[in-house]
């Protein structure tokens, strides 16, 4: 009877939603992930540290920035003697079960370390792609907790790979946000997105085809929300968990103005960050945040002590007391490509833009195009709370603005920090890719 009377310890929920913007979130699009955040607390300034898939979460797997967990770009392997977020999970005595949508997470790159299952069936293969769709996401991720071992509790991370390029979700999604009438060329496949990004370039795409490949990422992450909504509620109040591992550009800037890997401004990652469950109050957080510290908050919520890596345990901004410690850190971001820019007796990503963020500033350097530093202010630009979503062309640029009313000597000190930081990073890395690996990269486009 006592036990009948105890409420079953909440199970923790992982949601990785791969190339999402911070700025696409709002109750229109995504109304599932806009009512969890009235719940949960929401940070409106968290960061990827690469706009890259498997770096990025390799922060969250470790609490490690990109020099932490030399990651440097898709296809190099997690670092086997790095303590990760889901052996931790496991050995206090959750169920660990990952379900992934693409092959950037595949089993060689070390991932699926910690996990009882990693279900990789990445079976659709459209325009070469190694995908899985994000209803095939959910049925299995549902299937596989339906079988789990009963009286565990279930760490289960999701990835839902749907929003990456080409915008090509299925009915009736695809053209769910599509201004009526629309009859250009643009109809999502990755020539489109090619056509498209070369007129770009030139300055000569037309505002339509620009609006219409907005929309139909649009639709793409609405997609994946009602996805998400399905796995939810097969759940009882679990911690719930939801990051964009980065974000894409979409038409933001001129020079390579759509897709993700080459920039660290605020379109490539600024990223949704949301903590829903039990204990955590519905709070609106606006300090800078970073995905290296998703891992440590995951572990607070699951009851594990001990941290994990330089992360930073989030619970404290969303206390009411505040009694906790609270580090404000800079945060450091880095692209990864393009890889001839990389000079093999350095940290591979060195010469690749890079920023660093410190309250509400973000200083940026790009040098292999010879640009930077430049001073912005993140703070009040894109975010999930203040309504702007991706199918205004006016609302989309976040953070490109150089402010005026920076503080004296904010910049050359915000310099030397990032200079720091690279000063410190690890030896140049290489790896001899598989075939396999090689050849699922190529088809996601991650090889040049
Ligand atoms: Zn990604």
């Amino acid at each position: 009877m006592l036990l009948a009377c105890t409420p079953p310890a909440p199970d923790v929920v992982l949601v990785s939603l791969d190339t999402t913007r911070a700025d696409v979130i709002d109750a229109e699009t995504t109304p599932t992930l806009w009512a969890l955040a009235a719940r949960g607390a929401r940070f409106t300034q968290a960061f990827a540290h690469a706009p890259t898939t498997l770096s990025s979460h390799a922060s969250v797997w470790t609490g490690q920035d990109p020099h932490g967990h030399r990651v440097p770009r898709n296809g190099y392997p997690l670092p086997a003697d790095l303590p990760v977020l889901p052996e931790r999970i496991a050995a206090a005595g959750f169920d660990t079960i990952g379900v992934i949508g693409a092959s950037a997470l595949a089993r060689p790159m070390g991932m699926d370390r910690g996990f009882r299952v990693w279900d990789e069936r990445l079976s659709h293969k459209h325009e070469h792609r190694y995908e899985a769709r994000a209803a095939e996401v959910t049925d299995r991720a549902i299937a596989r907790l339906a079988r789990r071992p009963s009286r565990t509790r279930a760490f289960l991370f999701v990835h839902y790979y749907d929003a990456h390029a080409p915008y090509d979700a299925p009915a009736p999604w695809t053209t769910r946000w599509s201004a009526p009438g629309y009859s250009g060329p643009f109809d999502g496949s990755r020539r489109a997105m090619t056509a498209l990004a070369d007129a770009s370039r030139l300055d000569i795409a037309a505002p339509a085809d620009i609006a219409e490949a907005r929309a139909r990422y649009r639709g793409e992450v609405s997609y994946i929300d009602a996805e998400l909504g399905r796995l939810l509620a097969t759940l009882e109040n679990p911690y719930v968990v939801v990051f964009g591992d980065h974000g894409e550009a979409l038409g933001d800037v001129a020079e390579r103005a759509w897709g993700h890997g080459p920039d660290v401004d605020a379109p490539a990652t600024h990223v949704p960050l949301i903590v829903v469950g039990p204990g955590v109050p519905a709070a609106v957080i606006d300090t800078p945040v970073a995905l290296s510290d998703v891992g440590a908050t995951v572990l607070r919520l699951a009851g594990v002590s001990g941290g994990l890596g330089a992360g930073r345990d989030l619970a404290p901004l969303w206390s009411e007391q505040r009694g906790e410690a609270w580090s404000d850190a800079p945060l450091y971001l880095e692209a990864t490509q393009p890889r001839e820019a990389e000079a093999a007796a350095a940290w591979n990503n060195l010469a690749m833009e890079r920023a660093v963020v410190r309250g509400p500033w973000m200083l940026l350097r790009a040098p292999w195009l010879g640009q930077g530093p430049t001073l912005t202010r993140v703070s009040g630009g894109s975010n999930v709370s203040n309504g702007s979503n991706v199918s205004n062309v006016s609302n989309v640029s976040s953070a490109s603005e150089v402010s005026d009313a920076a503080p004296a000597g904010l910049s050359a000190e915000l310099d030397a920090l990032l200079s720091a930081w690279d000063a410190a990073a690890p030896p140049w890395r290489d790896v001899r890719m598989s075939a396999e690996t090689t050849e699922g990269l190529k088809a996601l486009g991650y090889l040049e």
